[in-house]
């Protein structure tokens, strides 16, 4: 199957940071281990729109053992390319998570303050365990202080898209992740 790749839009790519030879690689090991770890305990993936959608895309087609899968929309208020702390439910999950294991699946830590708070309200909701993957991890942005048990890739302090991830809606359907060039960013990017 042939996507969108940095090919297609080179115009606007600065340069790839993961490839999707890499982004497979990581979600092959990962789905090993998830599936190791989960086995019979019927886990439900919890993934936040829209950024973690085609993360728990593959790694739902990867793992080997039964999982369901819901989605929550949340959003930290401001725009651009910065979260801030305040977490707000914009869809909530259709899943009672009480008694449940969950394995939130992330795009990205940056600050780790949606993922915090995420961690939290489905422990506060009952959920029997809460563990986190995160194919991207941004280590010199860390804020907050969270426990990923399942880590993907440490990438530099810049902002990416691809593989779901966005700018301004624009690219989540890049098969691969990028930096974009400055000019794309139109001095939002603090
Ligand atoms: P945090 O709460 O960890 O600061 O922010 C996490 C969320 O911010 C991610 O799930 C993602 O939606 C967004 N984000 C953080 N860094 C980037 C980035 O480099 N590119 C894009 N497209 N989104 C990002
Ligand atoms: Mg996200
Ligand atoms: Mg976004």
């Amino acid at each position: 199957m042939v996507g969108m790749r940095i090919a297609d839009v080179q115009d606007q790519i600065d340069h790839e940071l993961v490839s999707r030879t890499q982004i497979d690689h990581k979600i092959q090991e990962v789905a090993a281990r998830v599936s190791a770890d989960y086995a019979g305990k019927n886990p439900l993936f919890v993934a936040v729109l829209k950024g973690a959608v085609n993360t728990l895309a593959a790694l739902s087609q990867a793992v080997s053992i039964p999982v369901q899968i819901d989605f929550m929309s949340l959003s930290s208020y401001g725009s651009g390319t910065q979260s801030s702390g305040s977490v707000t439910i914009r869809q909530d999950l259709s899943t009672d998570v009480r008694g449940r294991h969950i394995l939130i699946v992330e795009d990205i830590v940056d600050s780790g303050r949606t993922l915090a708070w995420l961690s939290e309200e489905l422990k506060r909701r009952g959920a029997a365990s809460v563990e986190i993957f995160a194919l991207l991890e941004k280590p010199a942005r860390r804020e907050v202080d969270v426990d990923v048990k399942y880590r993907g890739y440490e990438i530099p302090d810049e902002f990416v898209v691809g593989f779901g991830l966005d700018y301004d809606e624009r690219f989540r359907n890049l098969d691969s992740i990028a930096v974009l060039k400055p000019e794309v960013y139109q001095g939002v990017h603090a």
